[in-house]
């Protein structure tokens, strides 16, 4: 019986390299996905595990996150938590929201940038992050409908959490991500260090997820605009003297885009 299994988070791969990320709550048995961008994954996942569902959080609107959730729908009569662009949200979320899932909460925090309207959702007591496209491990999203001053906003609402929250995203891209940073980075050793951890889970087909807010500002170009390291790598990229925290994040963000 799934009852009294502690909150665990499982990620269920999705088309090459998404996750869509399932959590049972304590002692309840409730079980509630994010961004089900197919749903056959998710329904073998049900079915091995003998498990119903009791609800889907979605981040943003991309097919990627939200492919899945007509089909699962026709199967269970559960709540959706997203924006008013999300035409299957049955409880439309906003900026701050505190949402209850059987007496656990998770806080709806607005970080534009990817898409206008993202949301990320995190859980205080849990300790833990659920932020689509936004935040990825070494990494961030591209910017779809942002500016890079918005997208850099999001990113440092998300590292104020406390360093111990997990990062659950919405892809695998850490791989990419390390080697595009130790290129800009090279003397970082952490990084480095974890670049050679993640080539060696990845040989494996393990995931590198979920990462941590702690881990994330010391390895992460993205979160690390503000650093003369990254700031001096983004200049000569670009030709330009004496970048801003922004202009830097702008620079590397474009570089990324190429690279
Ligand atoms: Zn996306
Ligand atoms: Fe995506």
């Amino acid at each position: 019986s799934y009852i009294n299994m502690p909150f665990k988070v499982h990620g269920i791969p999705a088309f090459q390299d998404n996750y869509i990320w399932l959590f049972y709550l304590d002692e309840t048995g409730l079980t509630f996905v994010v961004d089900p961008g197919e749903s056959k994954p998710v329904f073998y996942f049900l079915y091995k595990f003998q498990l119903s569902l009791n609800g889907i959080l979605v981040t943003h609107h991309h097919p990627d996150h939200i492919g899945g959730i007509d089909k699962l729908l026709e199967r269970f009569s559960i709540p959706v938590f997203g924006t008013a662009r999300i035409k299957q949200a049955t409880k439309v979320i906003a900026d701050k929201e505190i949402i209850s899932l059987s007496g656990h909460t998770f806080e709806v925090i607005s970080i534009p940038g990817h898409t206008y309207d993202h949301v990320a959702y995190y859980s205080v007591e849990e300790s833990i992050l659920f932020c689509g496209d936004t935040l990825f491990s070494s990494g961030c999203g591209r910017l779809f409908e942002g500016t890079p001053q918005q997208m850099y906003a999001s990113l440092s609402l998300l590292s104020a959490l406390p360093s111990s929250t997990k990062i659950y995203c919405g892809h695998e891209y850490t791989e990419a991500n390390t080697n595009f940073a130790v290129m800009l980075d090279p003397d970082n050793e952490t990084l480095k260090k974890y670049a050679k951890e993640v080539r060696i889970l990845r040989a494996s087909n393990k995931t590198t997820l979920p990462s941590t807010i702690g881990l994330e500002k010391q390895i992460n170009p993205f979160l690390r605009s503000n650093k003369k390291s990254i700031q001096e790598a983004a200049s000569s990229y670009i030709k330009k003297p004496n970048l801003t925290t922004s202009q830097t994040f702008a620079a590397i963000r474009k570089w990324k885009d190429s690279y």
